[in-house]
């Protein structure tokens, strides 16, 4: 009989494993808990703006070189266009400066020799002081191995770490940073041009993989929350969804691709990170200005990416947690007050949305990093999937999907 490869979460980690393991020709049933596939990485209907949003803006690199083969897998990379060149545009709130930082498409950064390309202010010594962060010493923060002020952390190493790693950059895990850092901004623009879902993550990255999924004859199913695996000698000998349980062929197997605090539920002694950081977006309907750049980074403001759609405005709010009790009216027209400065829109306060993700990402510390898991576990048919395995790289789908990819690695060769 053919092995049945259940997949338990239908977030990023797991439509990949999915993909994955479909595509060396297995047999895979995906269980989602919620309605929707994608996880933290998907597109809604929203009553109060009356139009289909993404939960929060999410920026690709062309760096991230799994979440392209994924998006070339399912059929789907001409939704996510890359763009011609790395271009990053800014604006400083307080001074109200603004620039555009324009990488050069090699490896060797003459950019930074530039003053028309790179961050206003700077000098080219200033970016080679950031060469300690490239193999940086194991379970430091980024505050322990670079300089943490003046004009080159507060307008690029600041905002660009902050979102990657979704934490205060001082206390985040210099590793983790010197792993984005190496596969983005010293691998030269080429590595670094901005990829934005901009007709929403769903189209772009979940109905591709559902649709792929439905074609291969992998099985989803939705609404279908697992409460526990029944181990029994090494394995995993069933699963339990509560009214219905499933009991495991000798060759079939599980990837658990369900986030840190739900597997720690399910898995006996599992080690995982369990301290989070959240992302706030918010979202405003409204026509984008002429010649709004697709992402602009704001300075010195509560607002730190505002991201254009056609109808719609989005800011993003890293390592929001200090927002999270903010009342809701209040944060959008503070937040709306700085993207009129930023846009030079003058409307009064459009309809508008505030999405606050409590446990977007683990937080990033050393800390944290170091309670990741690796893919394979102690039973002999359960791997891992996660943002929050240990991928090497902060939580983002880039990461998601490289643990997907290694889960059916694994699993593929058991
Ligand atoms: C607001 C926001 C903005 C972000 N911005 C970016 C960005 O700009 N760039 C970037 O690369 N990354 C970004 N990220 C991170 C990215 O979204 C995540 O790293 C990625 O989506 C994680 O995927 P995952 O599959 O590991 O986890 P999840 O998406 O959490 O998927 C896990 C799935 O498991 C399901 N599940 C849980 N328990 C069970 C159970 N018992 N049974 C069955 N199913 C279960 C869940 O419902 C969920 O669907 C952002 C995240 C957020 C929240």
């Amino acid at each position: 009989m053919p092995r049945t490869i259940h997949i338990i979460g239908a977030g990023l980690a797991g439509l990949a494993a999915a993909v994955a393991l479909t595509k060396r020709g297995q047999r895979v049933v995906l269980h989602e808990a919620t309605t929707f596939a994608g996880g933290r990485c998907r597109s809604y209907h929203d009553a109060a703006l009356d139009m289909t949003i993404d939960n929060g803006n999410h920026l690709l690199l062309s760096a991230n070189r799994a979440a392209l083969a994924f998006l070339r897998d399912i059929g789907a990379a001409h939704r996510l266009p890359l763009p011609p060149q790395a271009a990053f545009h800014f604006i400083d709130l307080e001074s109200r400066e603004r620039w555009t930082l324009r990488m050069n498409a090699g490896r060797l950064p003459w950019w930074i020799f530039d003053s028309a390309r790179r961050v206003p202010g700077t000098r080219a010594l200033d970016y080679l002081k950031l060469a300690p962060l490239l193999f940086p010493p194991a379970r430091k923060p980024i505050g322990e191995v670079i300089g943490c002020s003046g004009p080159l952390y507060d307008r690029l190493v600041q905002p660009v770490l902050l979102a990657a790693l979704n934490i205060a950059p001082p206390l985040g895990s210099a590793k983790l940073a010197g792993a984005v850092i190496r596969e983005t901004l010293a691998a030269g623009g080429a590595a670094c041009r901005p990829l934005i879902a901009r007709e929403g993550l769903g189209t772009t990255l979940i109905e591709p993989a559902l649709a792929y999924l439905a074609q291969q004859q992998a099985e989803v199913r939705l609404g279908h929350q697992l409460h526990a695996l029944r181990f029994a000698n090494g394995r995993v000998a069933a699963l339990d969804f509560g009214t219905e349980s499933i009991e495991l062929a000798q060759n079939d197997a599980v990837v658990l691709a369900v986030p840190p605090y739900a597997a720690t539920a399910l898995v006996p002694d599992l080690e995982a990170p369990n301290e989070f950081r959240a992302i706030v977006n918010a979202h405003f309907r409204i026509e984008p200005p002429p010649g709004q750049p697709p992402i602009l980074g704001v300075i010195n403001a509560t607002t730190e990416w505002i991201f254009a759609f056609a109808g719609r405005l989005s800011v993003t709010v890293s390592a929001g947690d200090r927002l999270i009790d903010t009342p809701r009216e209040m944060l959008a027209r503070t937040i709306w007050d700085e993207v009129k400065a930023a846009t030079g829109l003058s409307a009064a306060l459009p309809p508008w949305q505030i999405v606050r993700e409590r446990r977007a990402t683990f937080a990033a510390t050393p800390a944290q990093d170091a309670r990741r898991p690796g893919t394979g576990t102690r039973w002999r048919n359960l791997v891992l999937a996660g943002d929050w395995t240990d991928t090497g790289l902060p939580a983002t789908i880039e990461g998601a999907i490289r643990s997907g990819n290694r889960a059916a690695e694994l699993v593929a060769q058991s």
